[in-house]
């Protein structure tokens, strides 16, 4: 019975899958890129992001296999992908090859116009030859079904909600004084990004939407109402690019979680204004931010990788959202956790 051991893993991984009850997210290390797993309480499964291109796509892809064991998961349904950098699109062909994904949610087209990082052309191509056939091109306003949970596009294609939803729509106070930057005129302002809804819990990643964007959502009203769990946009406010005070301080995370690399996002700055957010209770980090020091970053057993991305381990943070008000963020290095009650 050459079959039992496989009926025996899947049936395993579907009990491990189904044993959290809840909502669960994994923040994947892939070194300062993007690949959040999200797995609705259904069991369905979306990967926003998937890390980077060439060498380093072998080493993120085992880390999203890895996530996956982790989670028993023996495929991961849809795609989503925030934009065409390198670091959230180029590890997509690597991924889908141990993910085996049925559907790609995107922006639309890479349009010229918008400056690019280098090799654009080719990551697009190898992106859309993978996706061919399952693409579904999303709108601000548009939901992705994902059952158990509800998935709202926030921005879209330089576009943001015409409408607010999870209870925002007040005057933003913060507008006034807000730091306002010029059109950004790179394809990263065109990025997608979701509200991820379950129950009273709200988790909010945007990928690396840029500072104009976030203003969009932010003034004059508040689009995005209060969330419980950020991904600090841009691995971290990388080089000031994101990081709007004006949404932050509205949207007034409970937790915010840093996808940072060693030496990517997460400067002191980006530390200093996180701390400024109102009620804020846990700030979590893929990584220690080796520019800064101690007192620029979260407290150590919150981080998930302490050393240079040439010997780092890829430890992942998980988030549980159980059915009862509550979550959980744990550190997958050390297994520290804590426990959040949902305001
Ligand atoms: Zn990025
Ligand atoms: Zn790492």
């Amino acid at each position: 019975m050459r079959i039992f051991p496989l009926l025996l893993t899947a049936l395993l991984g579907l009990a491990q899958a189904q044993s959290s009850g809840g909502l669960r997210i994994y923040v994947i290390d892939v070194e300062g890129g993007g690949a959040t797993l999200v797995i609705a309480p259904s069991g369905q499964s979306m990967l926003i992001d998937s890390g980077s291109p060439g060498a380093a796509s072998e080493r993120d892809s085992t880390r999203i296999a890895e996530a996956m064991r982790a989670a028993g998961l023996t495929k991961i349904d849809d795609l989503f992908t925030t934009h065409y950098d390198g670091d959230h699109v180029g590890g997509a062909p690597a991924a889908n090859a141990v993910a085996h994904f049925d559907r790609f949610f995107d922006h639309g087209e890479m349009d010229p116009k918008w400056e690019q990082n280098a090799n654009g052309g080719a990551r697009w191509e190898a992106y859309t030859a993978i996706a061919a056939g399952k693409r579904t091109i999303v709108n601000a306003g548009d939901t992705i079904p994902l059952a158990g949970v509800r998935v709202d596009v926030v921005a879209s294609h330089g576009a943001v909600i015409a409408k607010p939803i999870n209870g925002g729509g007040a005057k933003n106070a913060y507008c006034d004084a807000a730091d306002v930057k010029p059109p950004n005129t790179t394809a990263t302002s065109q990025s997608t990004g979701v509200l991820v809804s379950y129950r009273e819990f709200t988790f909010l990643d945007v990928g690396d939407l840029t500072w104009d964007k976030e203003t969009d959502l932010a003034c004059p009203v508040n689009k995005l109402g209060r969330v419980s769990l950020l991904l600090a946009t841009h691995h971290g406010f990388f080089n000031d690019q994101s990081g709007a005070p004006a949404l932050l301080w509205a949207i007034q995370p409970q937790v915010v979680i840093a996808n940072n690399g060693p030496r990517k996002g997460m400067a002191a700055n980006a530390y200093e204004r996180i701390q400024q957010i109102k009620g804020l209770e846990g700030l979590w980090q893929s990584h220690l931010a080796l520019a800064t020091d101690a007192a620029h970053n979260t407290s150590a057993d919150m981080i998930a990788n302490l050393e240079a991305s040439a010997d780092c381990k890829g430890h992942w943070i998980r988030v549980d959202v159980g059915s009862t008000g509550g979550y959980t963020v744990t550190n997958g290095r050390n297994n520290v956790s804590k426990t959040y009650r949902v305001r």
